[in-house]
């Protein structure tokens, strides 16, 4: 009779020659915790009589190959975006350019000299190497880059108003998405929140009123991810700075996307600019790294020295930094608006400037390649919660097919996974999102889940 006794040891497994190709592959320690894993396995089965027969040495060792490959395997992992979505937040949000990149690269792999004064030869700051490039590009006094726009706030917040008040619009206590709300970071950063006005319409008499007890700021939050409409109406930054300053209070505007162009050159609604805030007067403008700027994750705080100052000093200026790759990353990207040529090397606006023509051009490729589908209209969104409800017009490649979501769930088992989306019972495919380098592994997944 078969017996767990007849189960070959851990000893013996790795005596055979499969074993020492996982060991090659995986190192020693891994492979043998696989090896007791998928014994243990076998054992419970053998007495739970799932099974009656003892696997041989060659099928344990196939299943410890199994269990590595899934232990090995990245969860975090390229994909081909193909909904059309540019700042997909689901999907890392903006592709970085070339030279970002290479810049992040160069960083990553040796020293460098992130806290290093070459002409000293002694310590230097962190702090200086995005900022000169911030004063060029907006003509703002100071800048610092932390880790995200999220941390930006916090500490703006957290180094200007802890146990101070903050004055800030109803139809501006937003929540952003991923449960990022303004009026719990401005209650986690010790600020004390005064709202004014009514959802749908404030005035300035409202900010008036607020600011006769004393408070440390005005703030401003962008409104990102919904519009509002119908009976509104707000006053005019320009004019609530003015108001502010002459109550001798500063005014902090938390941009979201910040844009350091109008994005009405891509026929979308107008995103406000960061340099608009400053013209405005605003004191402290805080914006995102990876949104409408096209750059890796980062916050990004700019203003006046005197506030700036008191900002980089804070304790939590320290926990929020960002490391040697995102400055070198966020700069990079800085350049490319300085040297004006953002159009032509960040992708996010490279596929916000596509024409409809050579977009049609591809999908009419895709098509032909695949002998399948039809170019129909369809829409691109900007999305990163930056312009709510706007659309690119786009051409996209339409498949029909039996079931669409299984259809869409093969297509992300693919190598690259391919994210595309669904609508009337069609697959949808926009050329806008997929980089043409991408396009050889895009056919080949469509043809292999096409063909199965
Ligand atoms: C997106 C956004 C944030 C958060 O920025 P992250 O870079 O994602 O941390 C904060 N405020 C506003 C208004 C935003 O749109």
């Amino acid at each position: 009779m078969t017996t767990l006794r007849n189960l070959p040891s851990v000893e013996e497994l790795l005596q055979t020659k499969n074993a020492a190709e996982l060991i090659a592959q995986y190192g020693r320690p891994l492979t043998l915790s696989a090896i007791r894993e998928t014994l243990g396995k076998i054992r419970i089965r053998f007495s739970n009589g799932q099974i009656t027969a003892l696997p041989l040495h060659d099928l344990i060792l196939a299943q410890t190959d199994a269990l590595l490959t899934l232990w090995a395997k990245p969860t975090l992992r390229a994909v081909v975006n193909a909904s059309g979505v540019i700042l997909h937040t689901n999907l890392g949000r903006a592709p970085l350019s070339h030279s970002a990149i290479h810049a992040m690269d160069l960083v990553s792999r040796g020293y460098s000299t992130l806290e290093y004064d070459l002409e000293k030869g002694a310590r230097g700051s962190r702090l200086i190497h995005a900022e000169a490039i911030l004063q060029k590009l907006t003509g703002a006094e100071s800048a610092v880059v932390v880790n995200n726009n999220a941390a930006a706030v916090m500490l703006v917040l957290s180094a200007l108003a802890n146990k101070k008040r903050v004055i800030i619009s109803r139809s501006e206590l937003v929540e952003i998405g991923g449960g990022f709300r303004i009026p719990d970071v401005m209650k986690q950063s010790g600020a004390k929140l005064v709202e004014v006005g009514t959802t749908n319409k404030v005035h300035l008499r409202d900010y008036e009123e607020a600011l006769q007890e004393p408070s440390a700021l005005i703030m401003r939050a962008h409104r990102s991810n919904f519009k509002l409409i119908g009976f509104t109406s707000e006053p005019d930054l320009k004019d609530i700075a003015t108001l502010a300053h002459q109550a001798g209070v500063a005014i902090v505007d938390d941009l979201g996307s910040g844009a350091l162009y109008d994005t009405e050159k891509y026929g979308l609604t107008h995103e406000p600019t960061v340099q608009e805030a400053l013209a405005a007067g605003v004191d402290v403008v805080c914006f995102s790294g990876d949104k409408l700027l096209g750059g890796p994750q980062a916050g990004i705080i700019i203003g006046k020295k005197d506030l700036l100052d008191k900002i980089k000093k804070h304790p939590l200026a320290r926990a929020v930094r960002a490391d040697k790759a995102c400055l070198a990353g966020v700069t990079a990207t800085l350049l490319h608006y300085l040297k004006d040529e953002a159009e032509r090397e960040i992708p996010i606006l490279k596929m916000m400037s596509y024409t409809l023509k050579q977009i049609k051009g591809r999908a009419e490729a895709w098509r032909r390649e695949l002998g399948k589908g039809e170019i129909i209209e369809g829409k691109s969104t900007v999305g990163g919660g930056s312009l709510p409800d706007e659309t690119l017009p786009t051409f996209l490649l339409s498949l029909s097919v039996e079931s669409p979501e299984k259809f869409l769930q093969l297509l992300r088992t693919q190598n690259p996974p391919i994210i595309a989306r669904t609508a009337n019972n069609k697959i949808l495919l926009d050329p806008r999102t997929v980089f043409p380098e991408q396009e050889g592994a895009l056919l080949v997944g469509l043809e292999n889940v096409l063909n199965s």
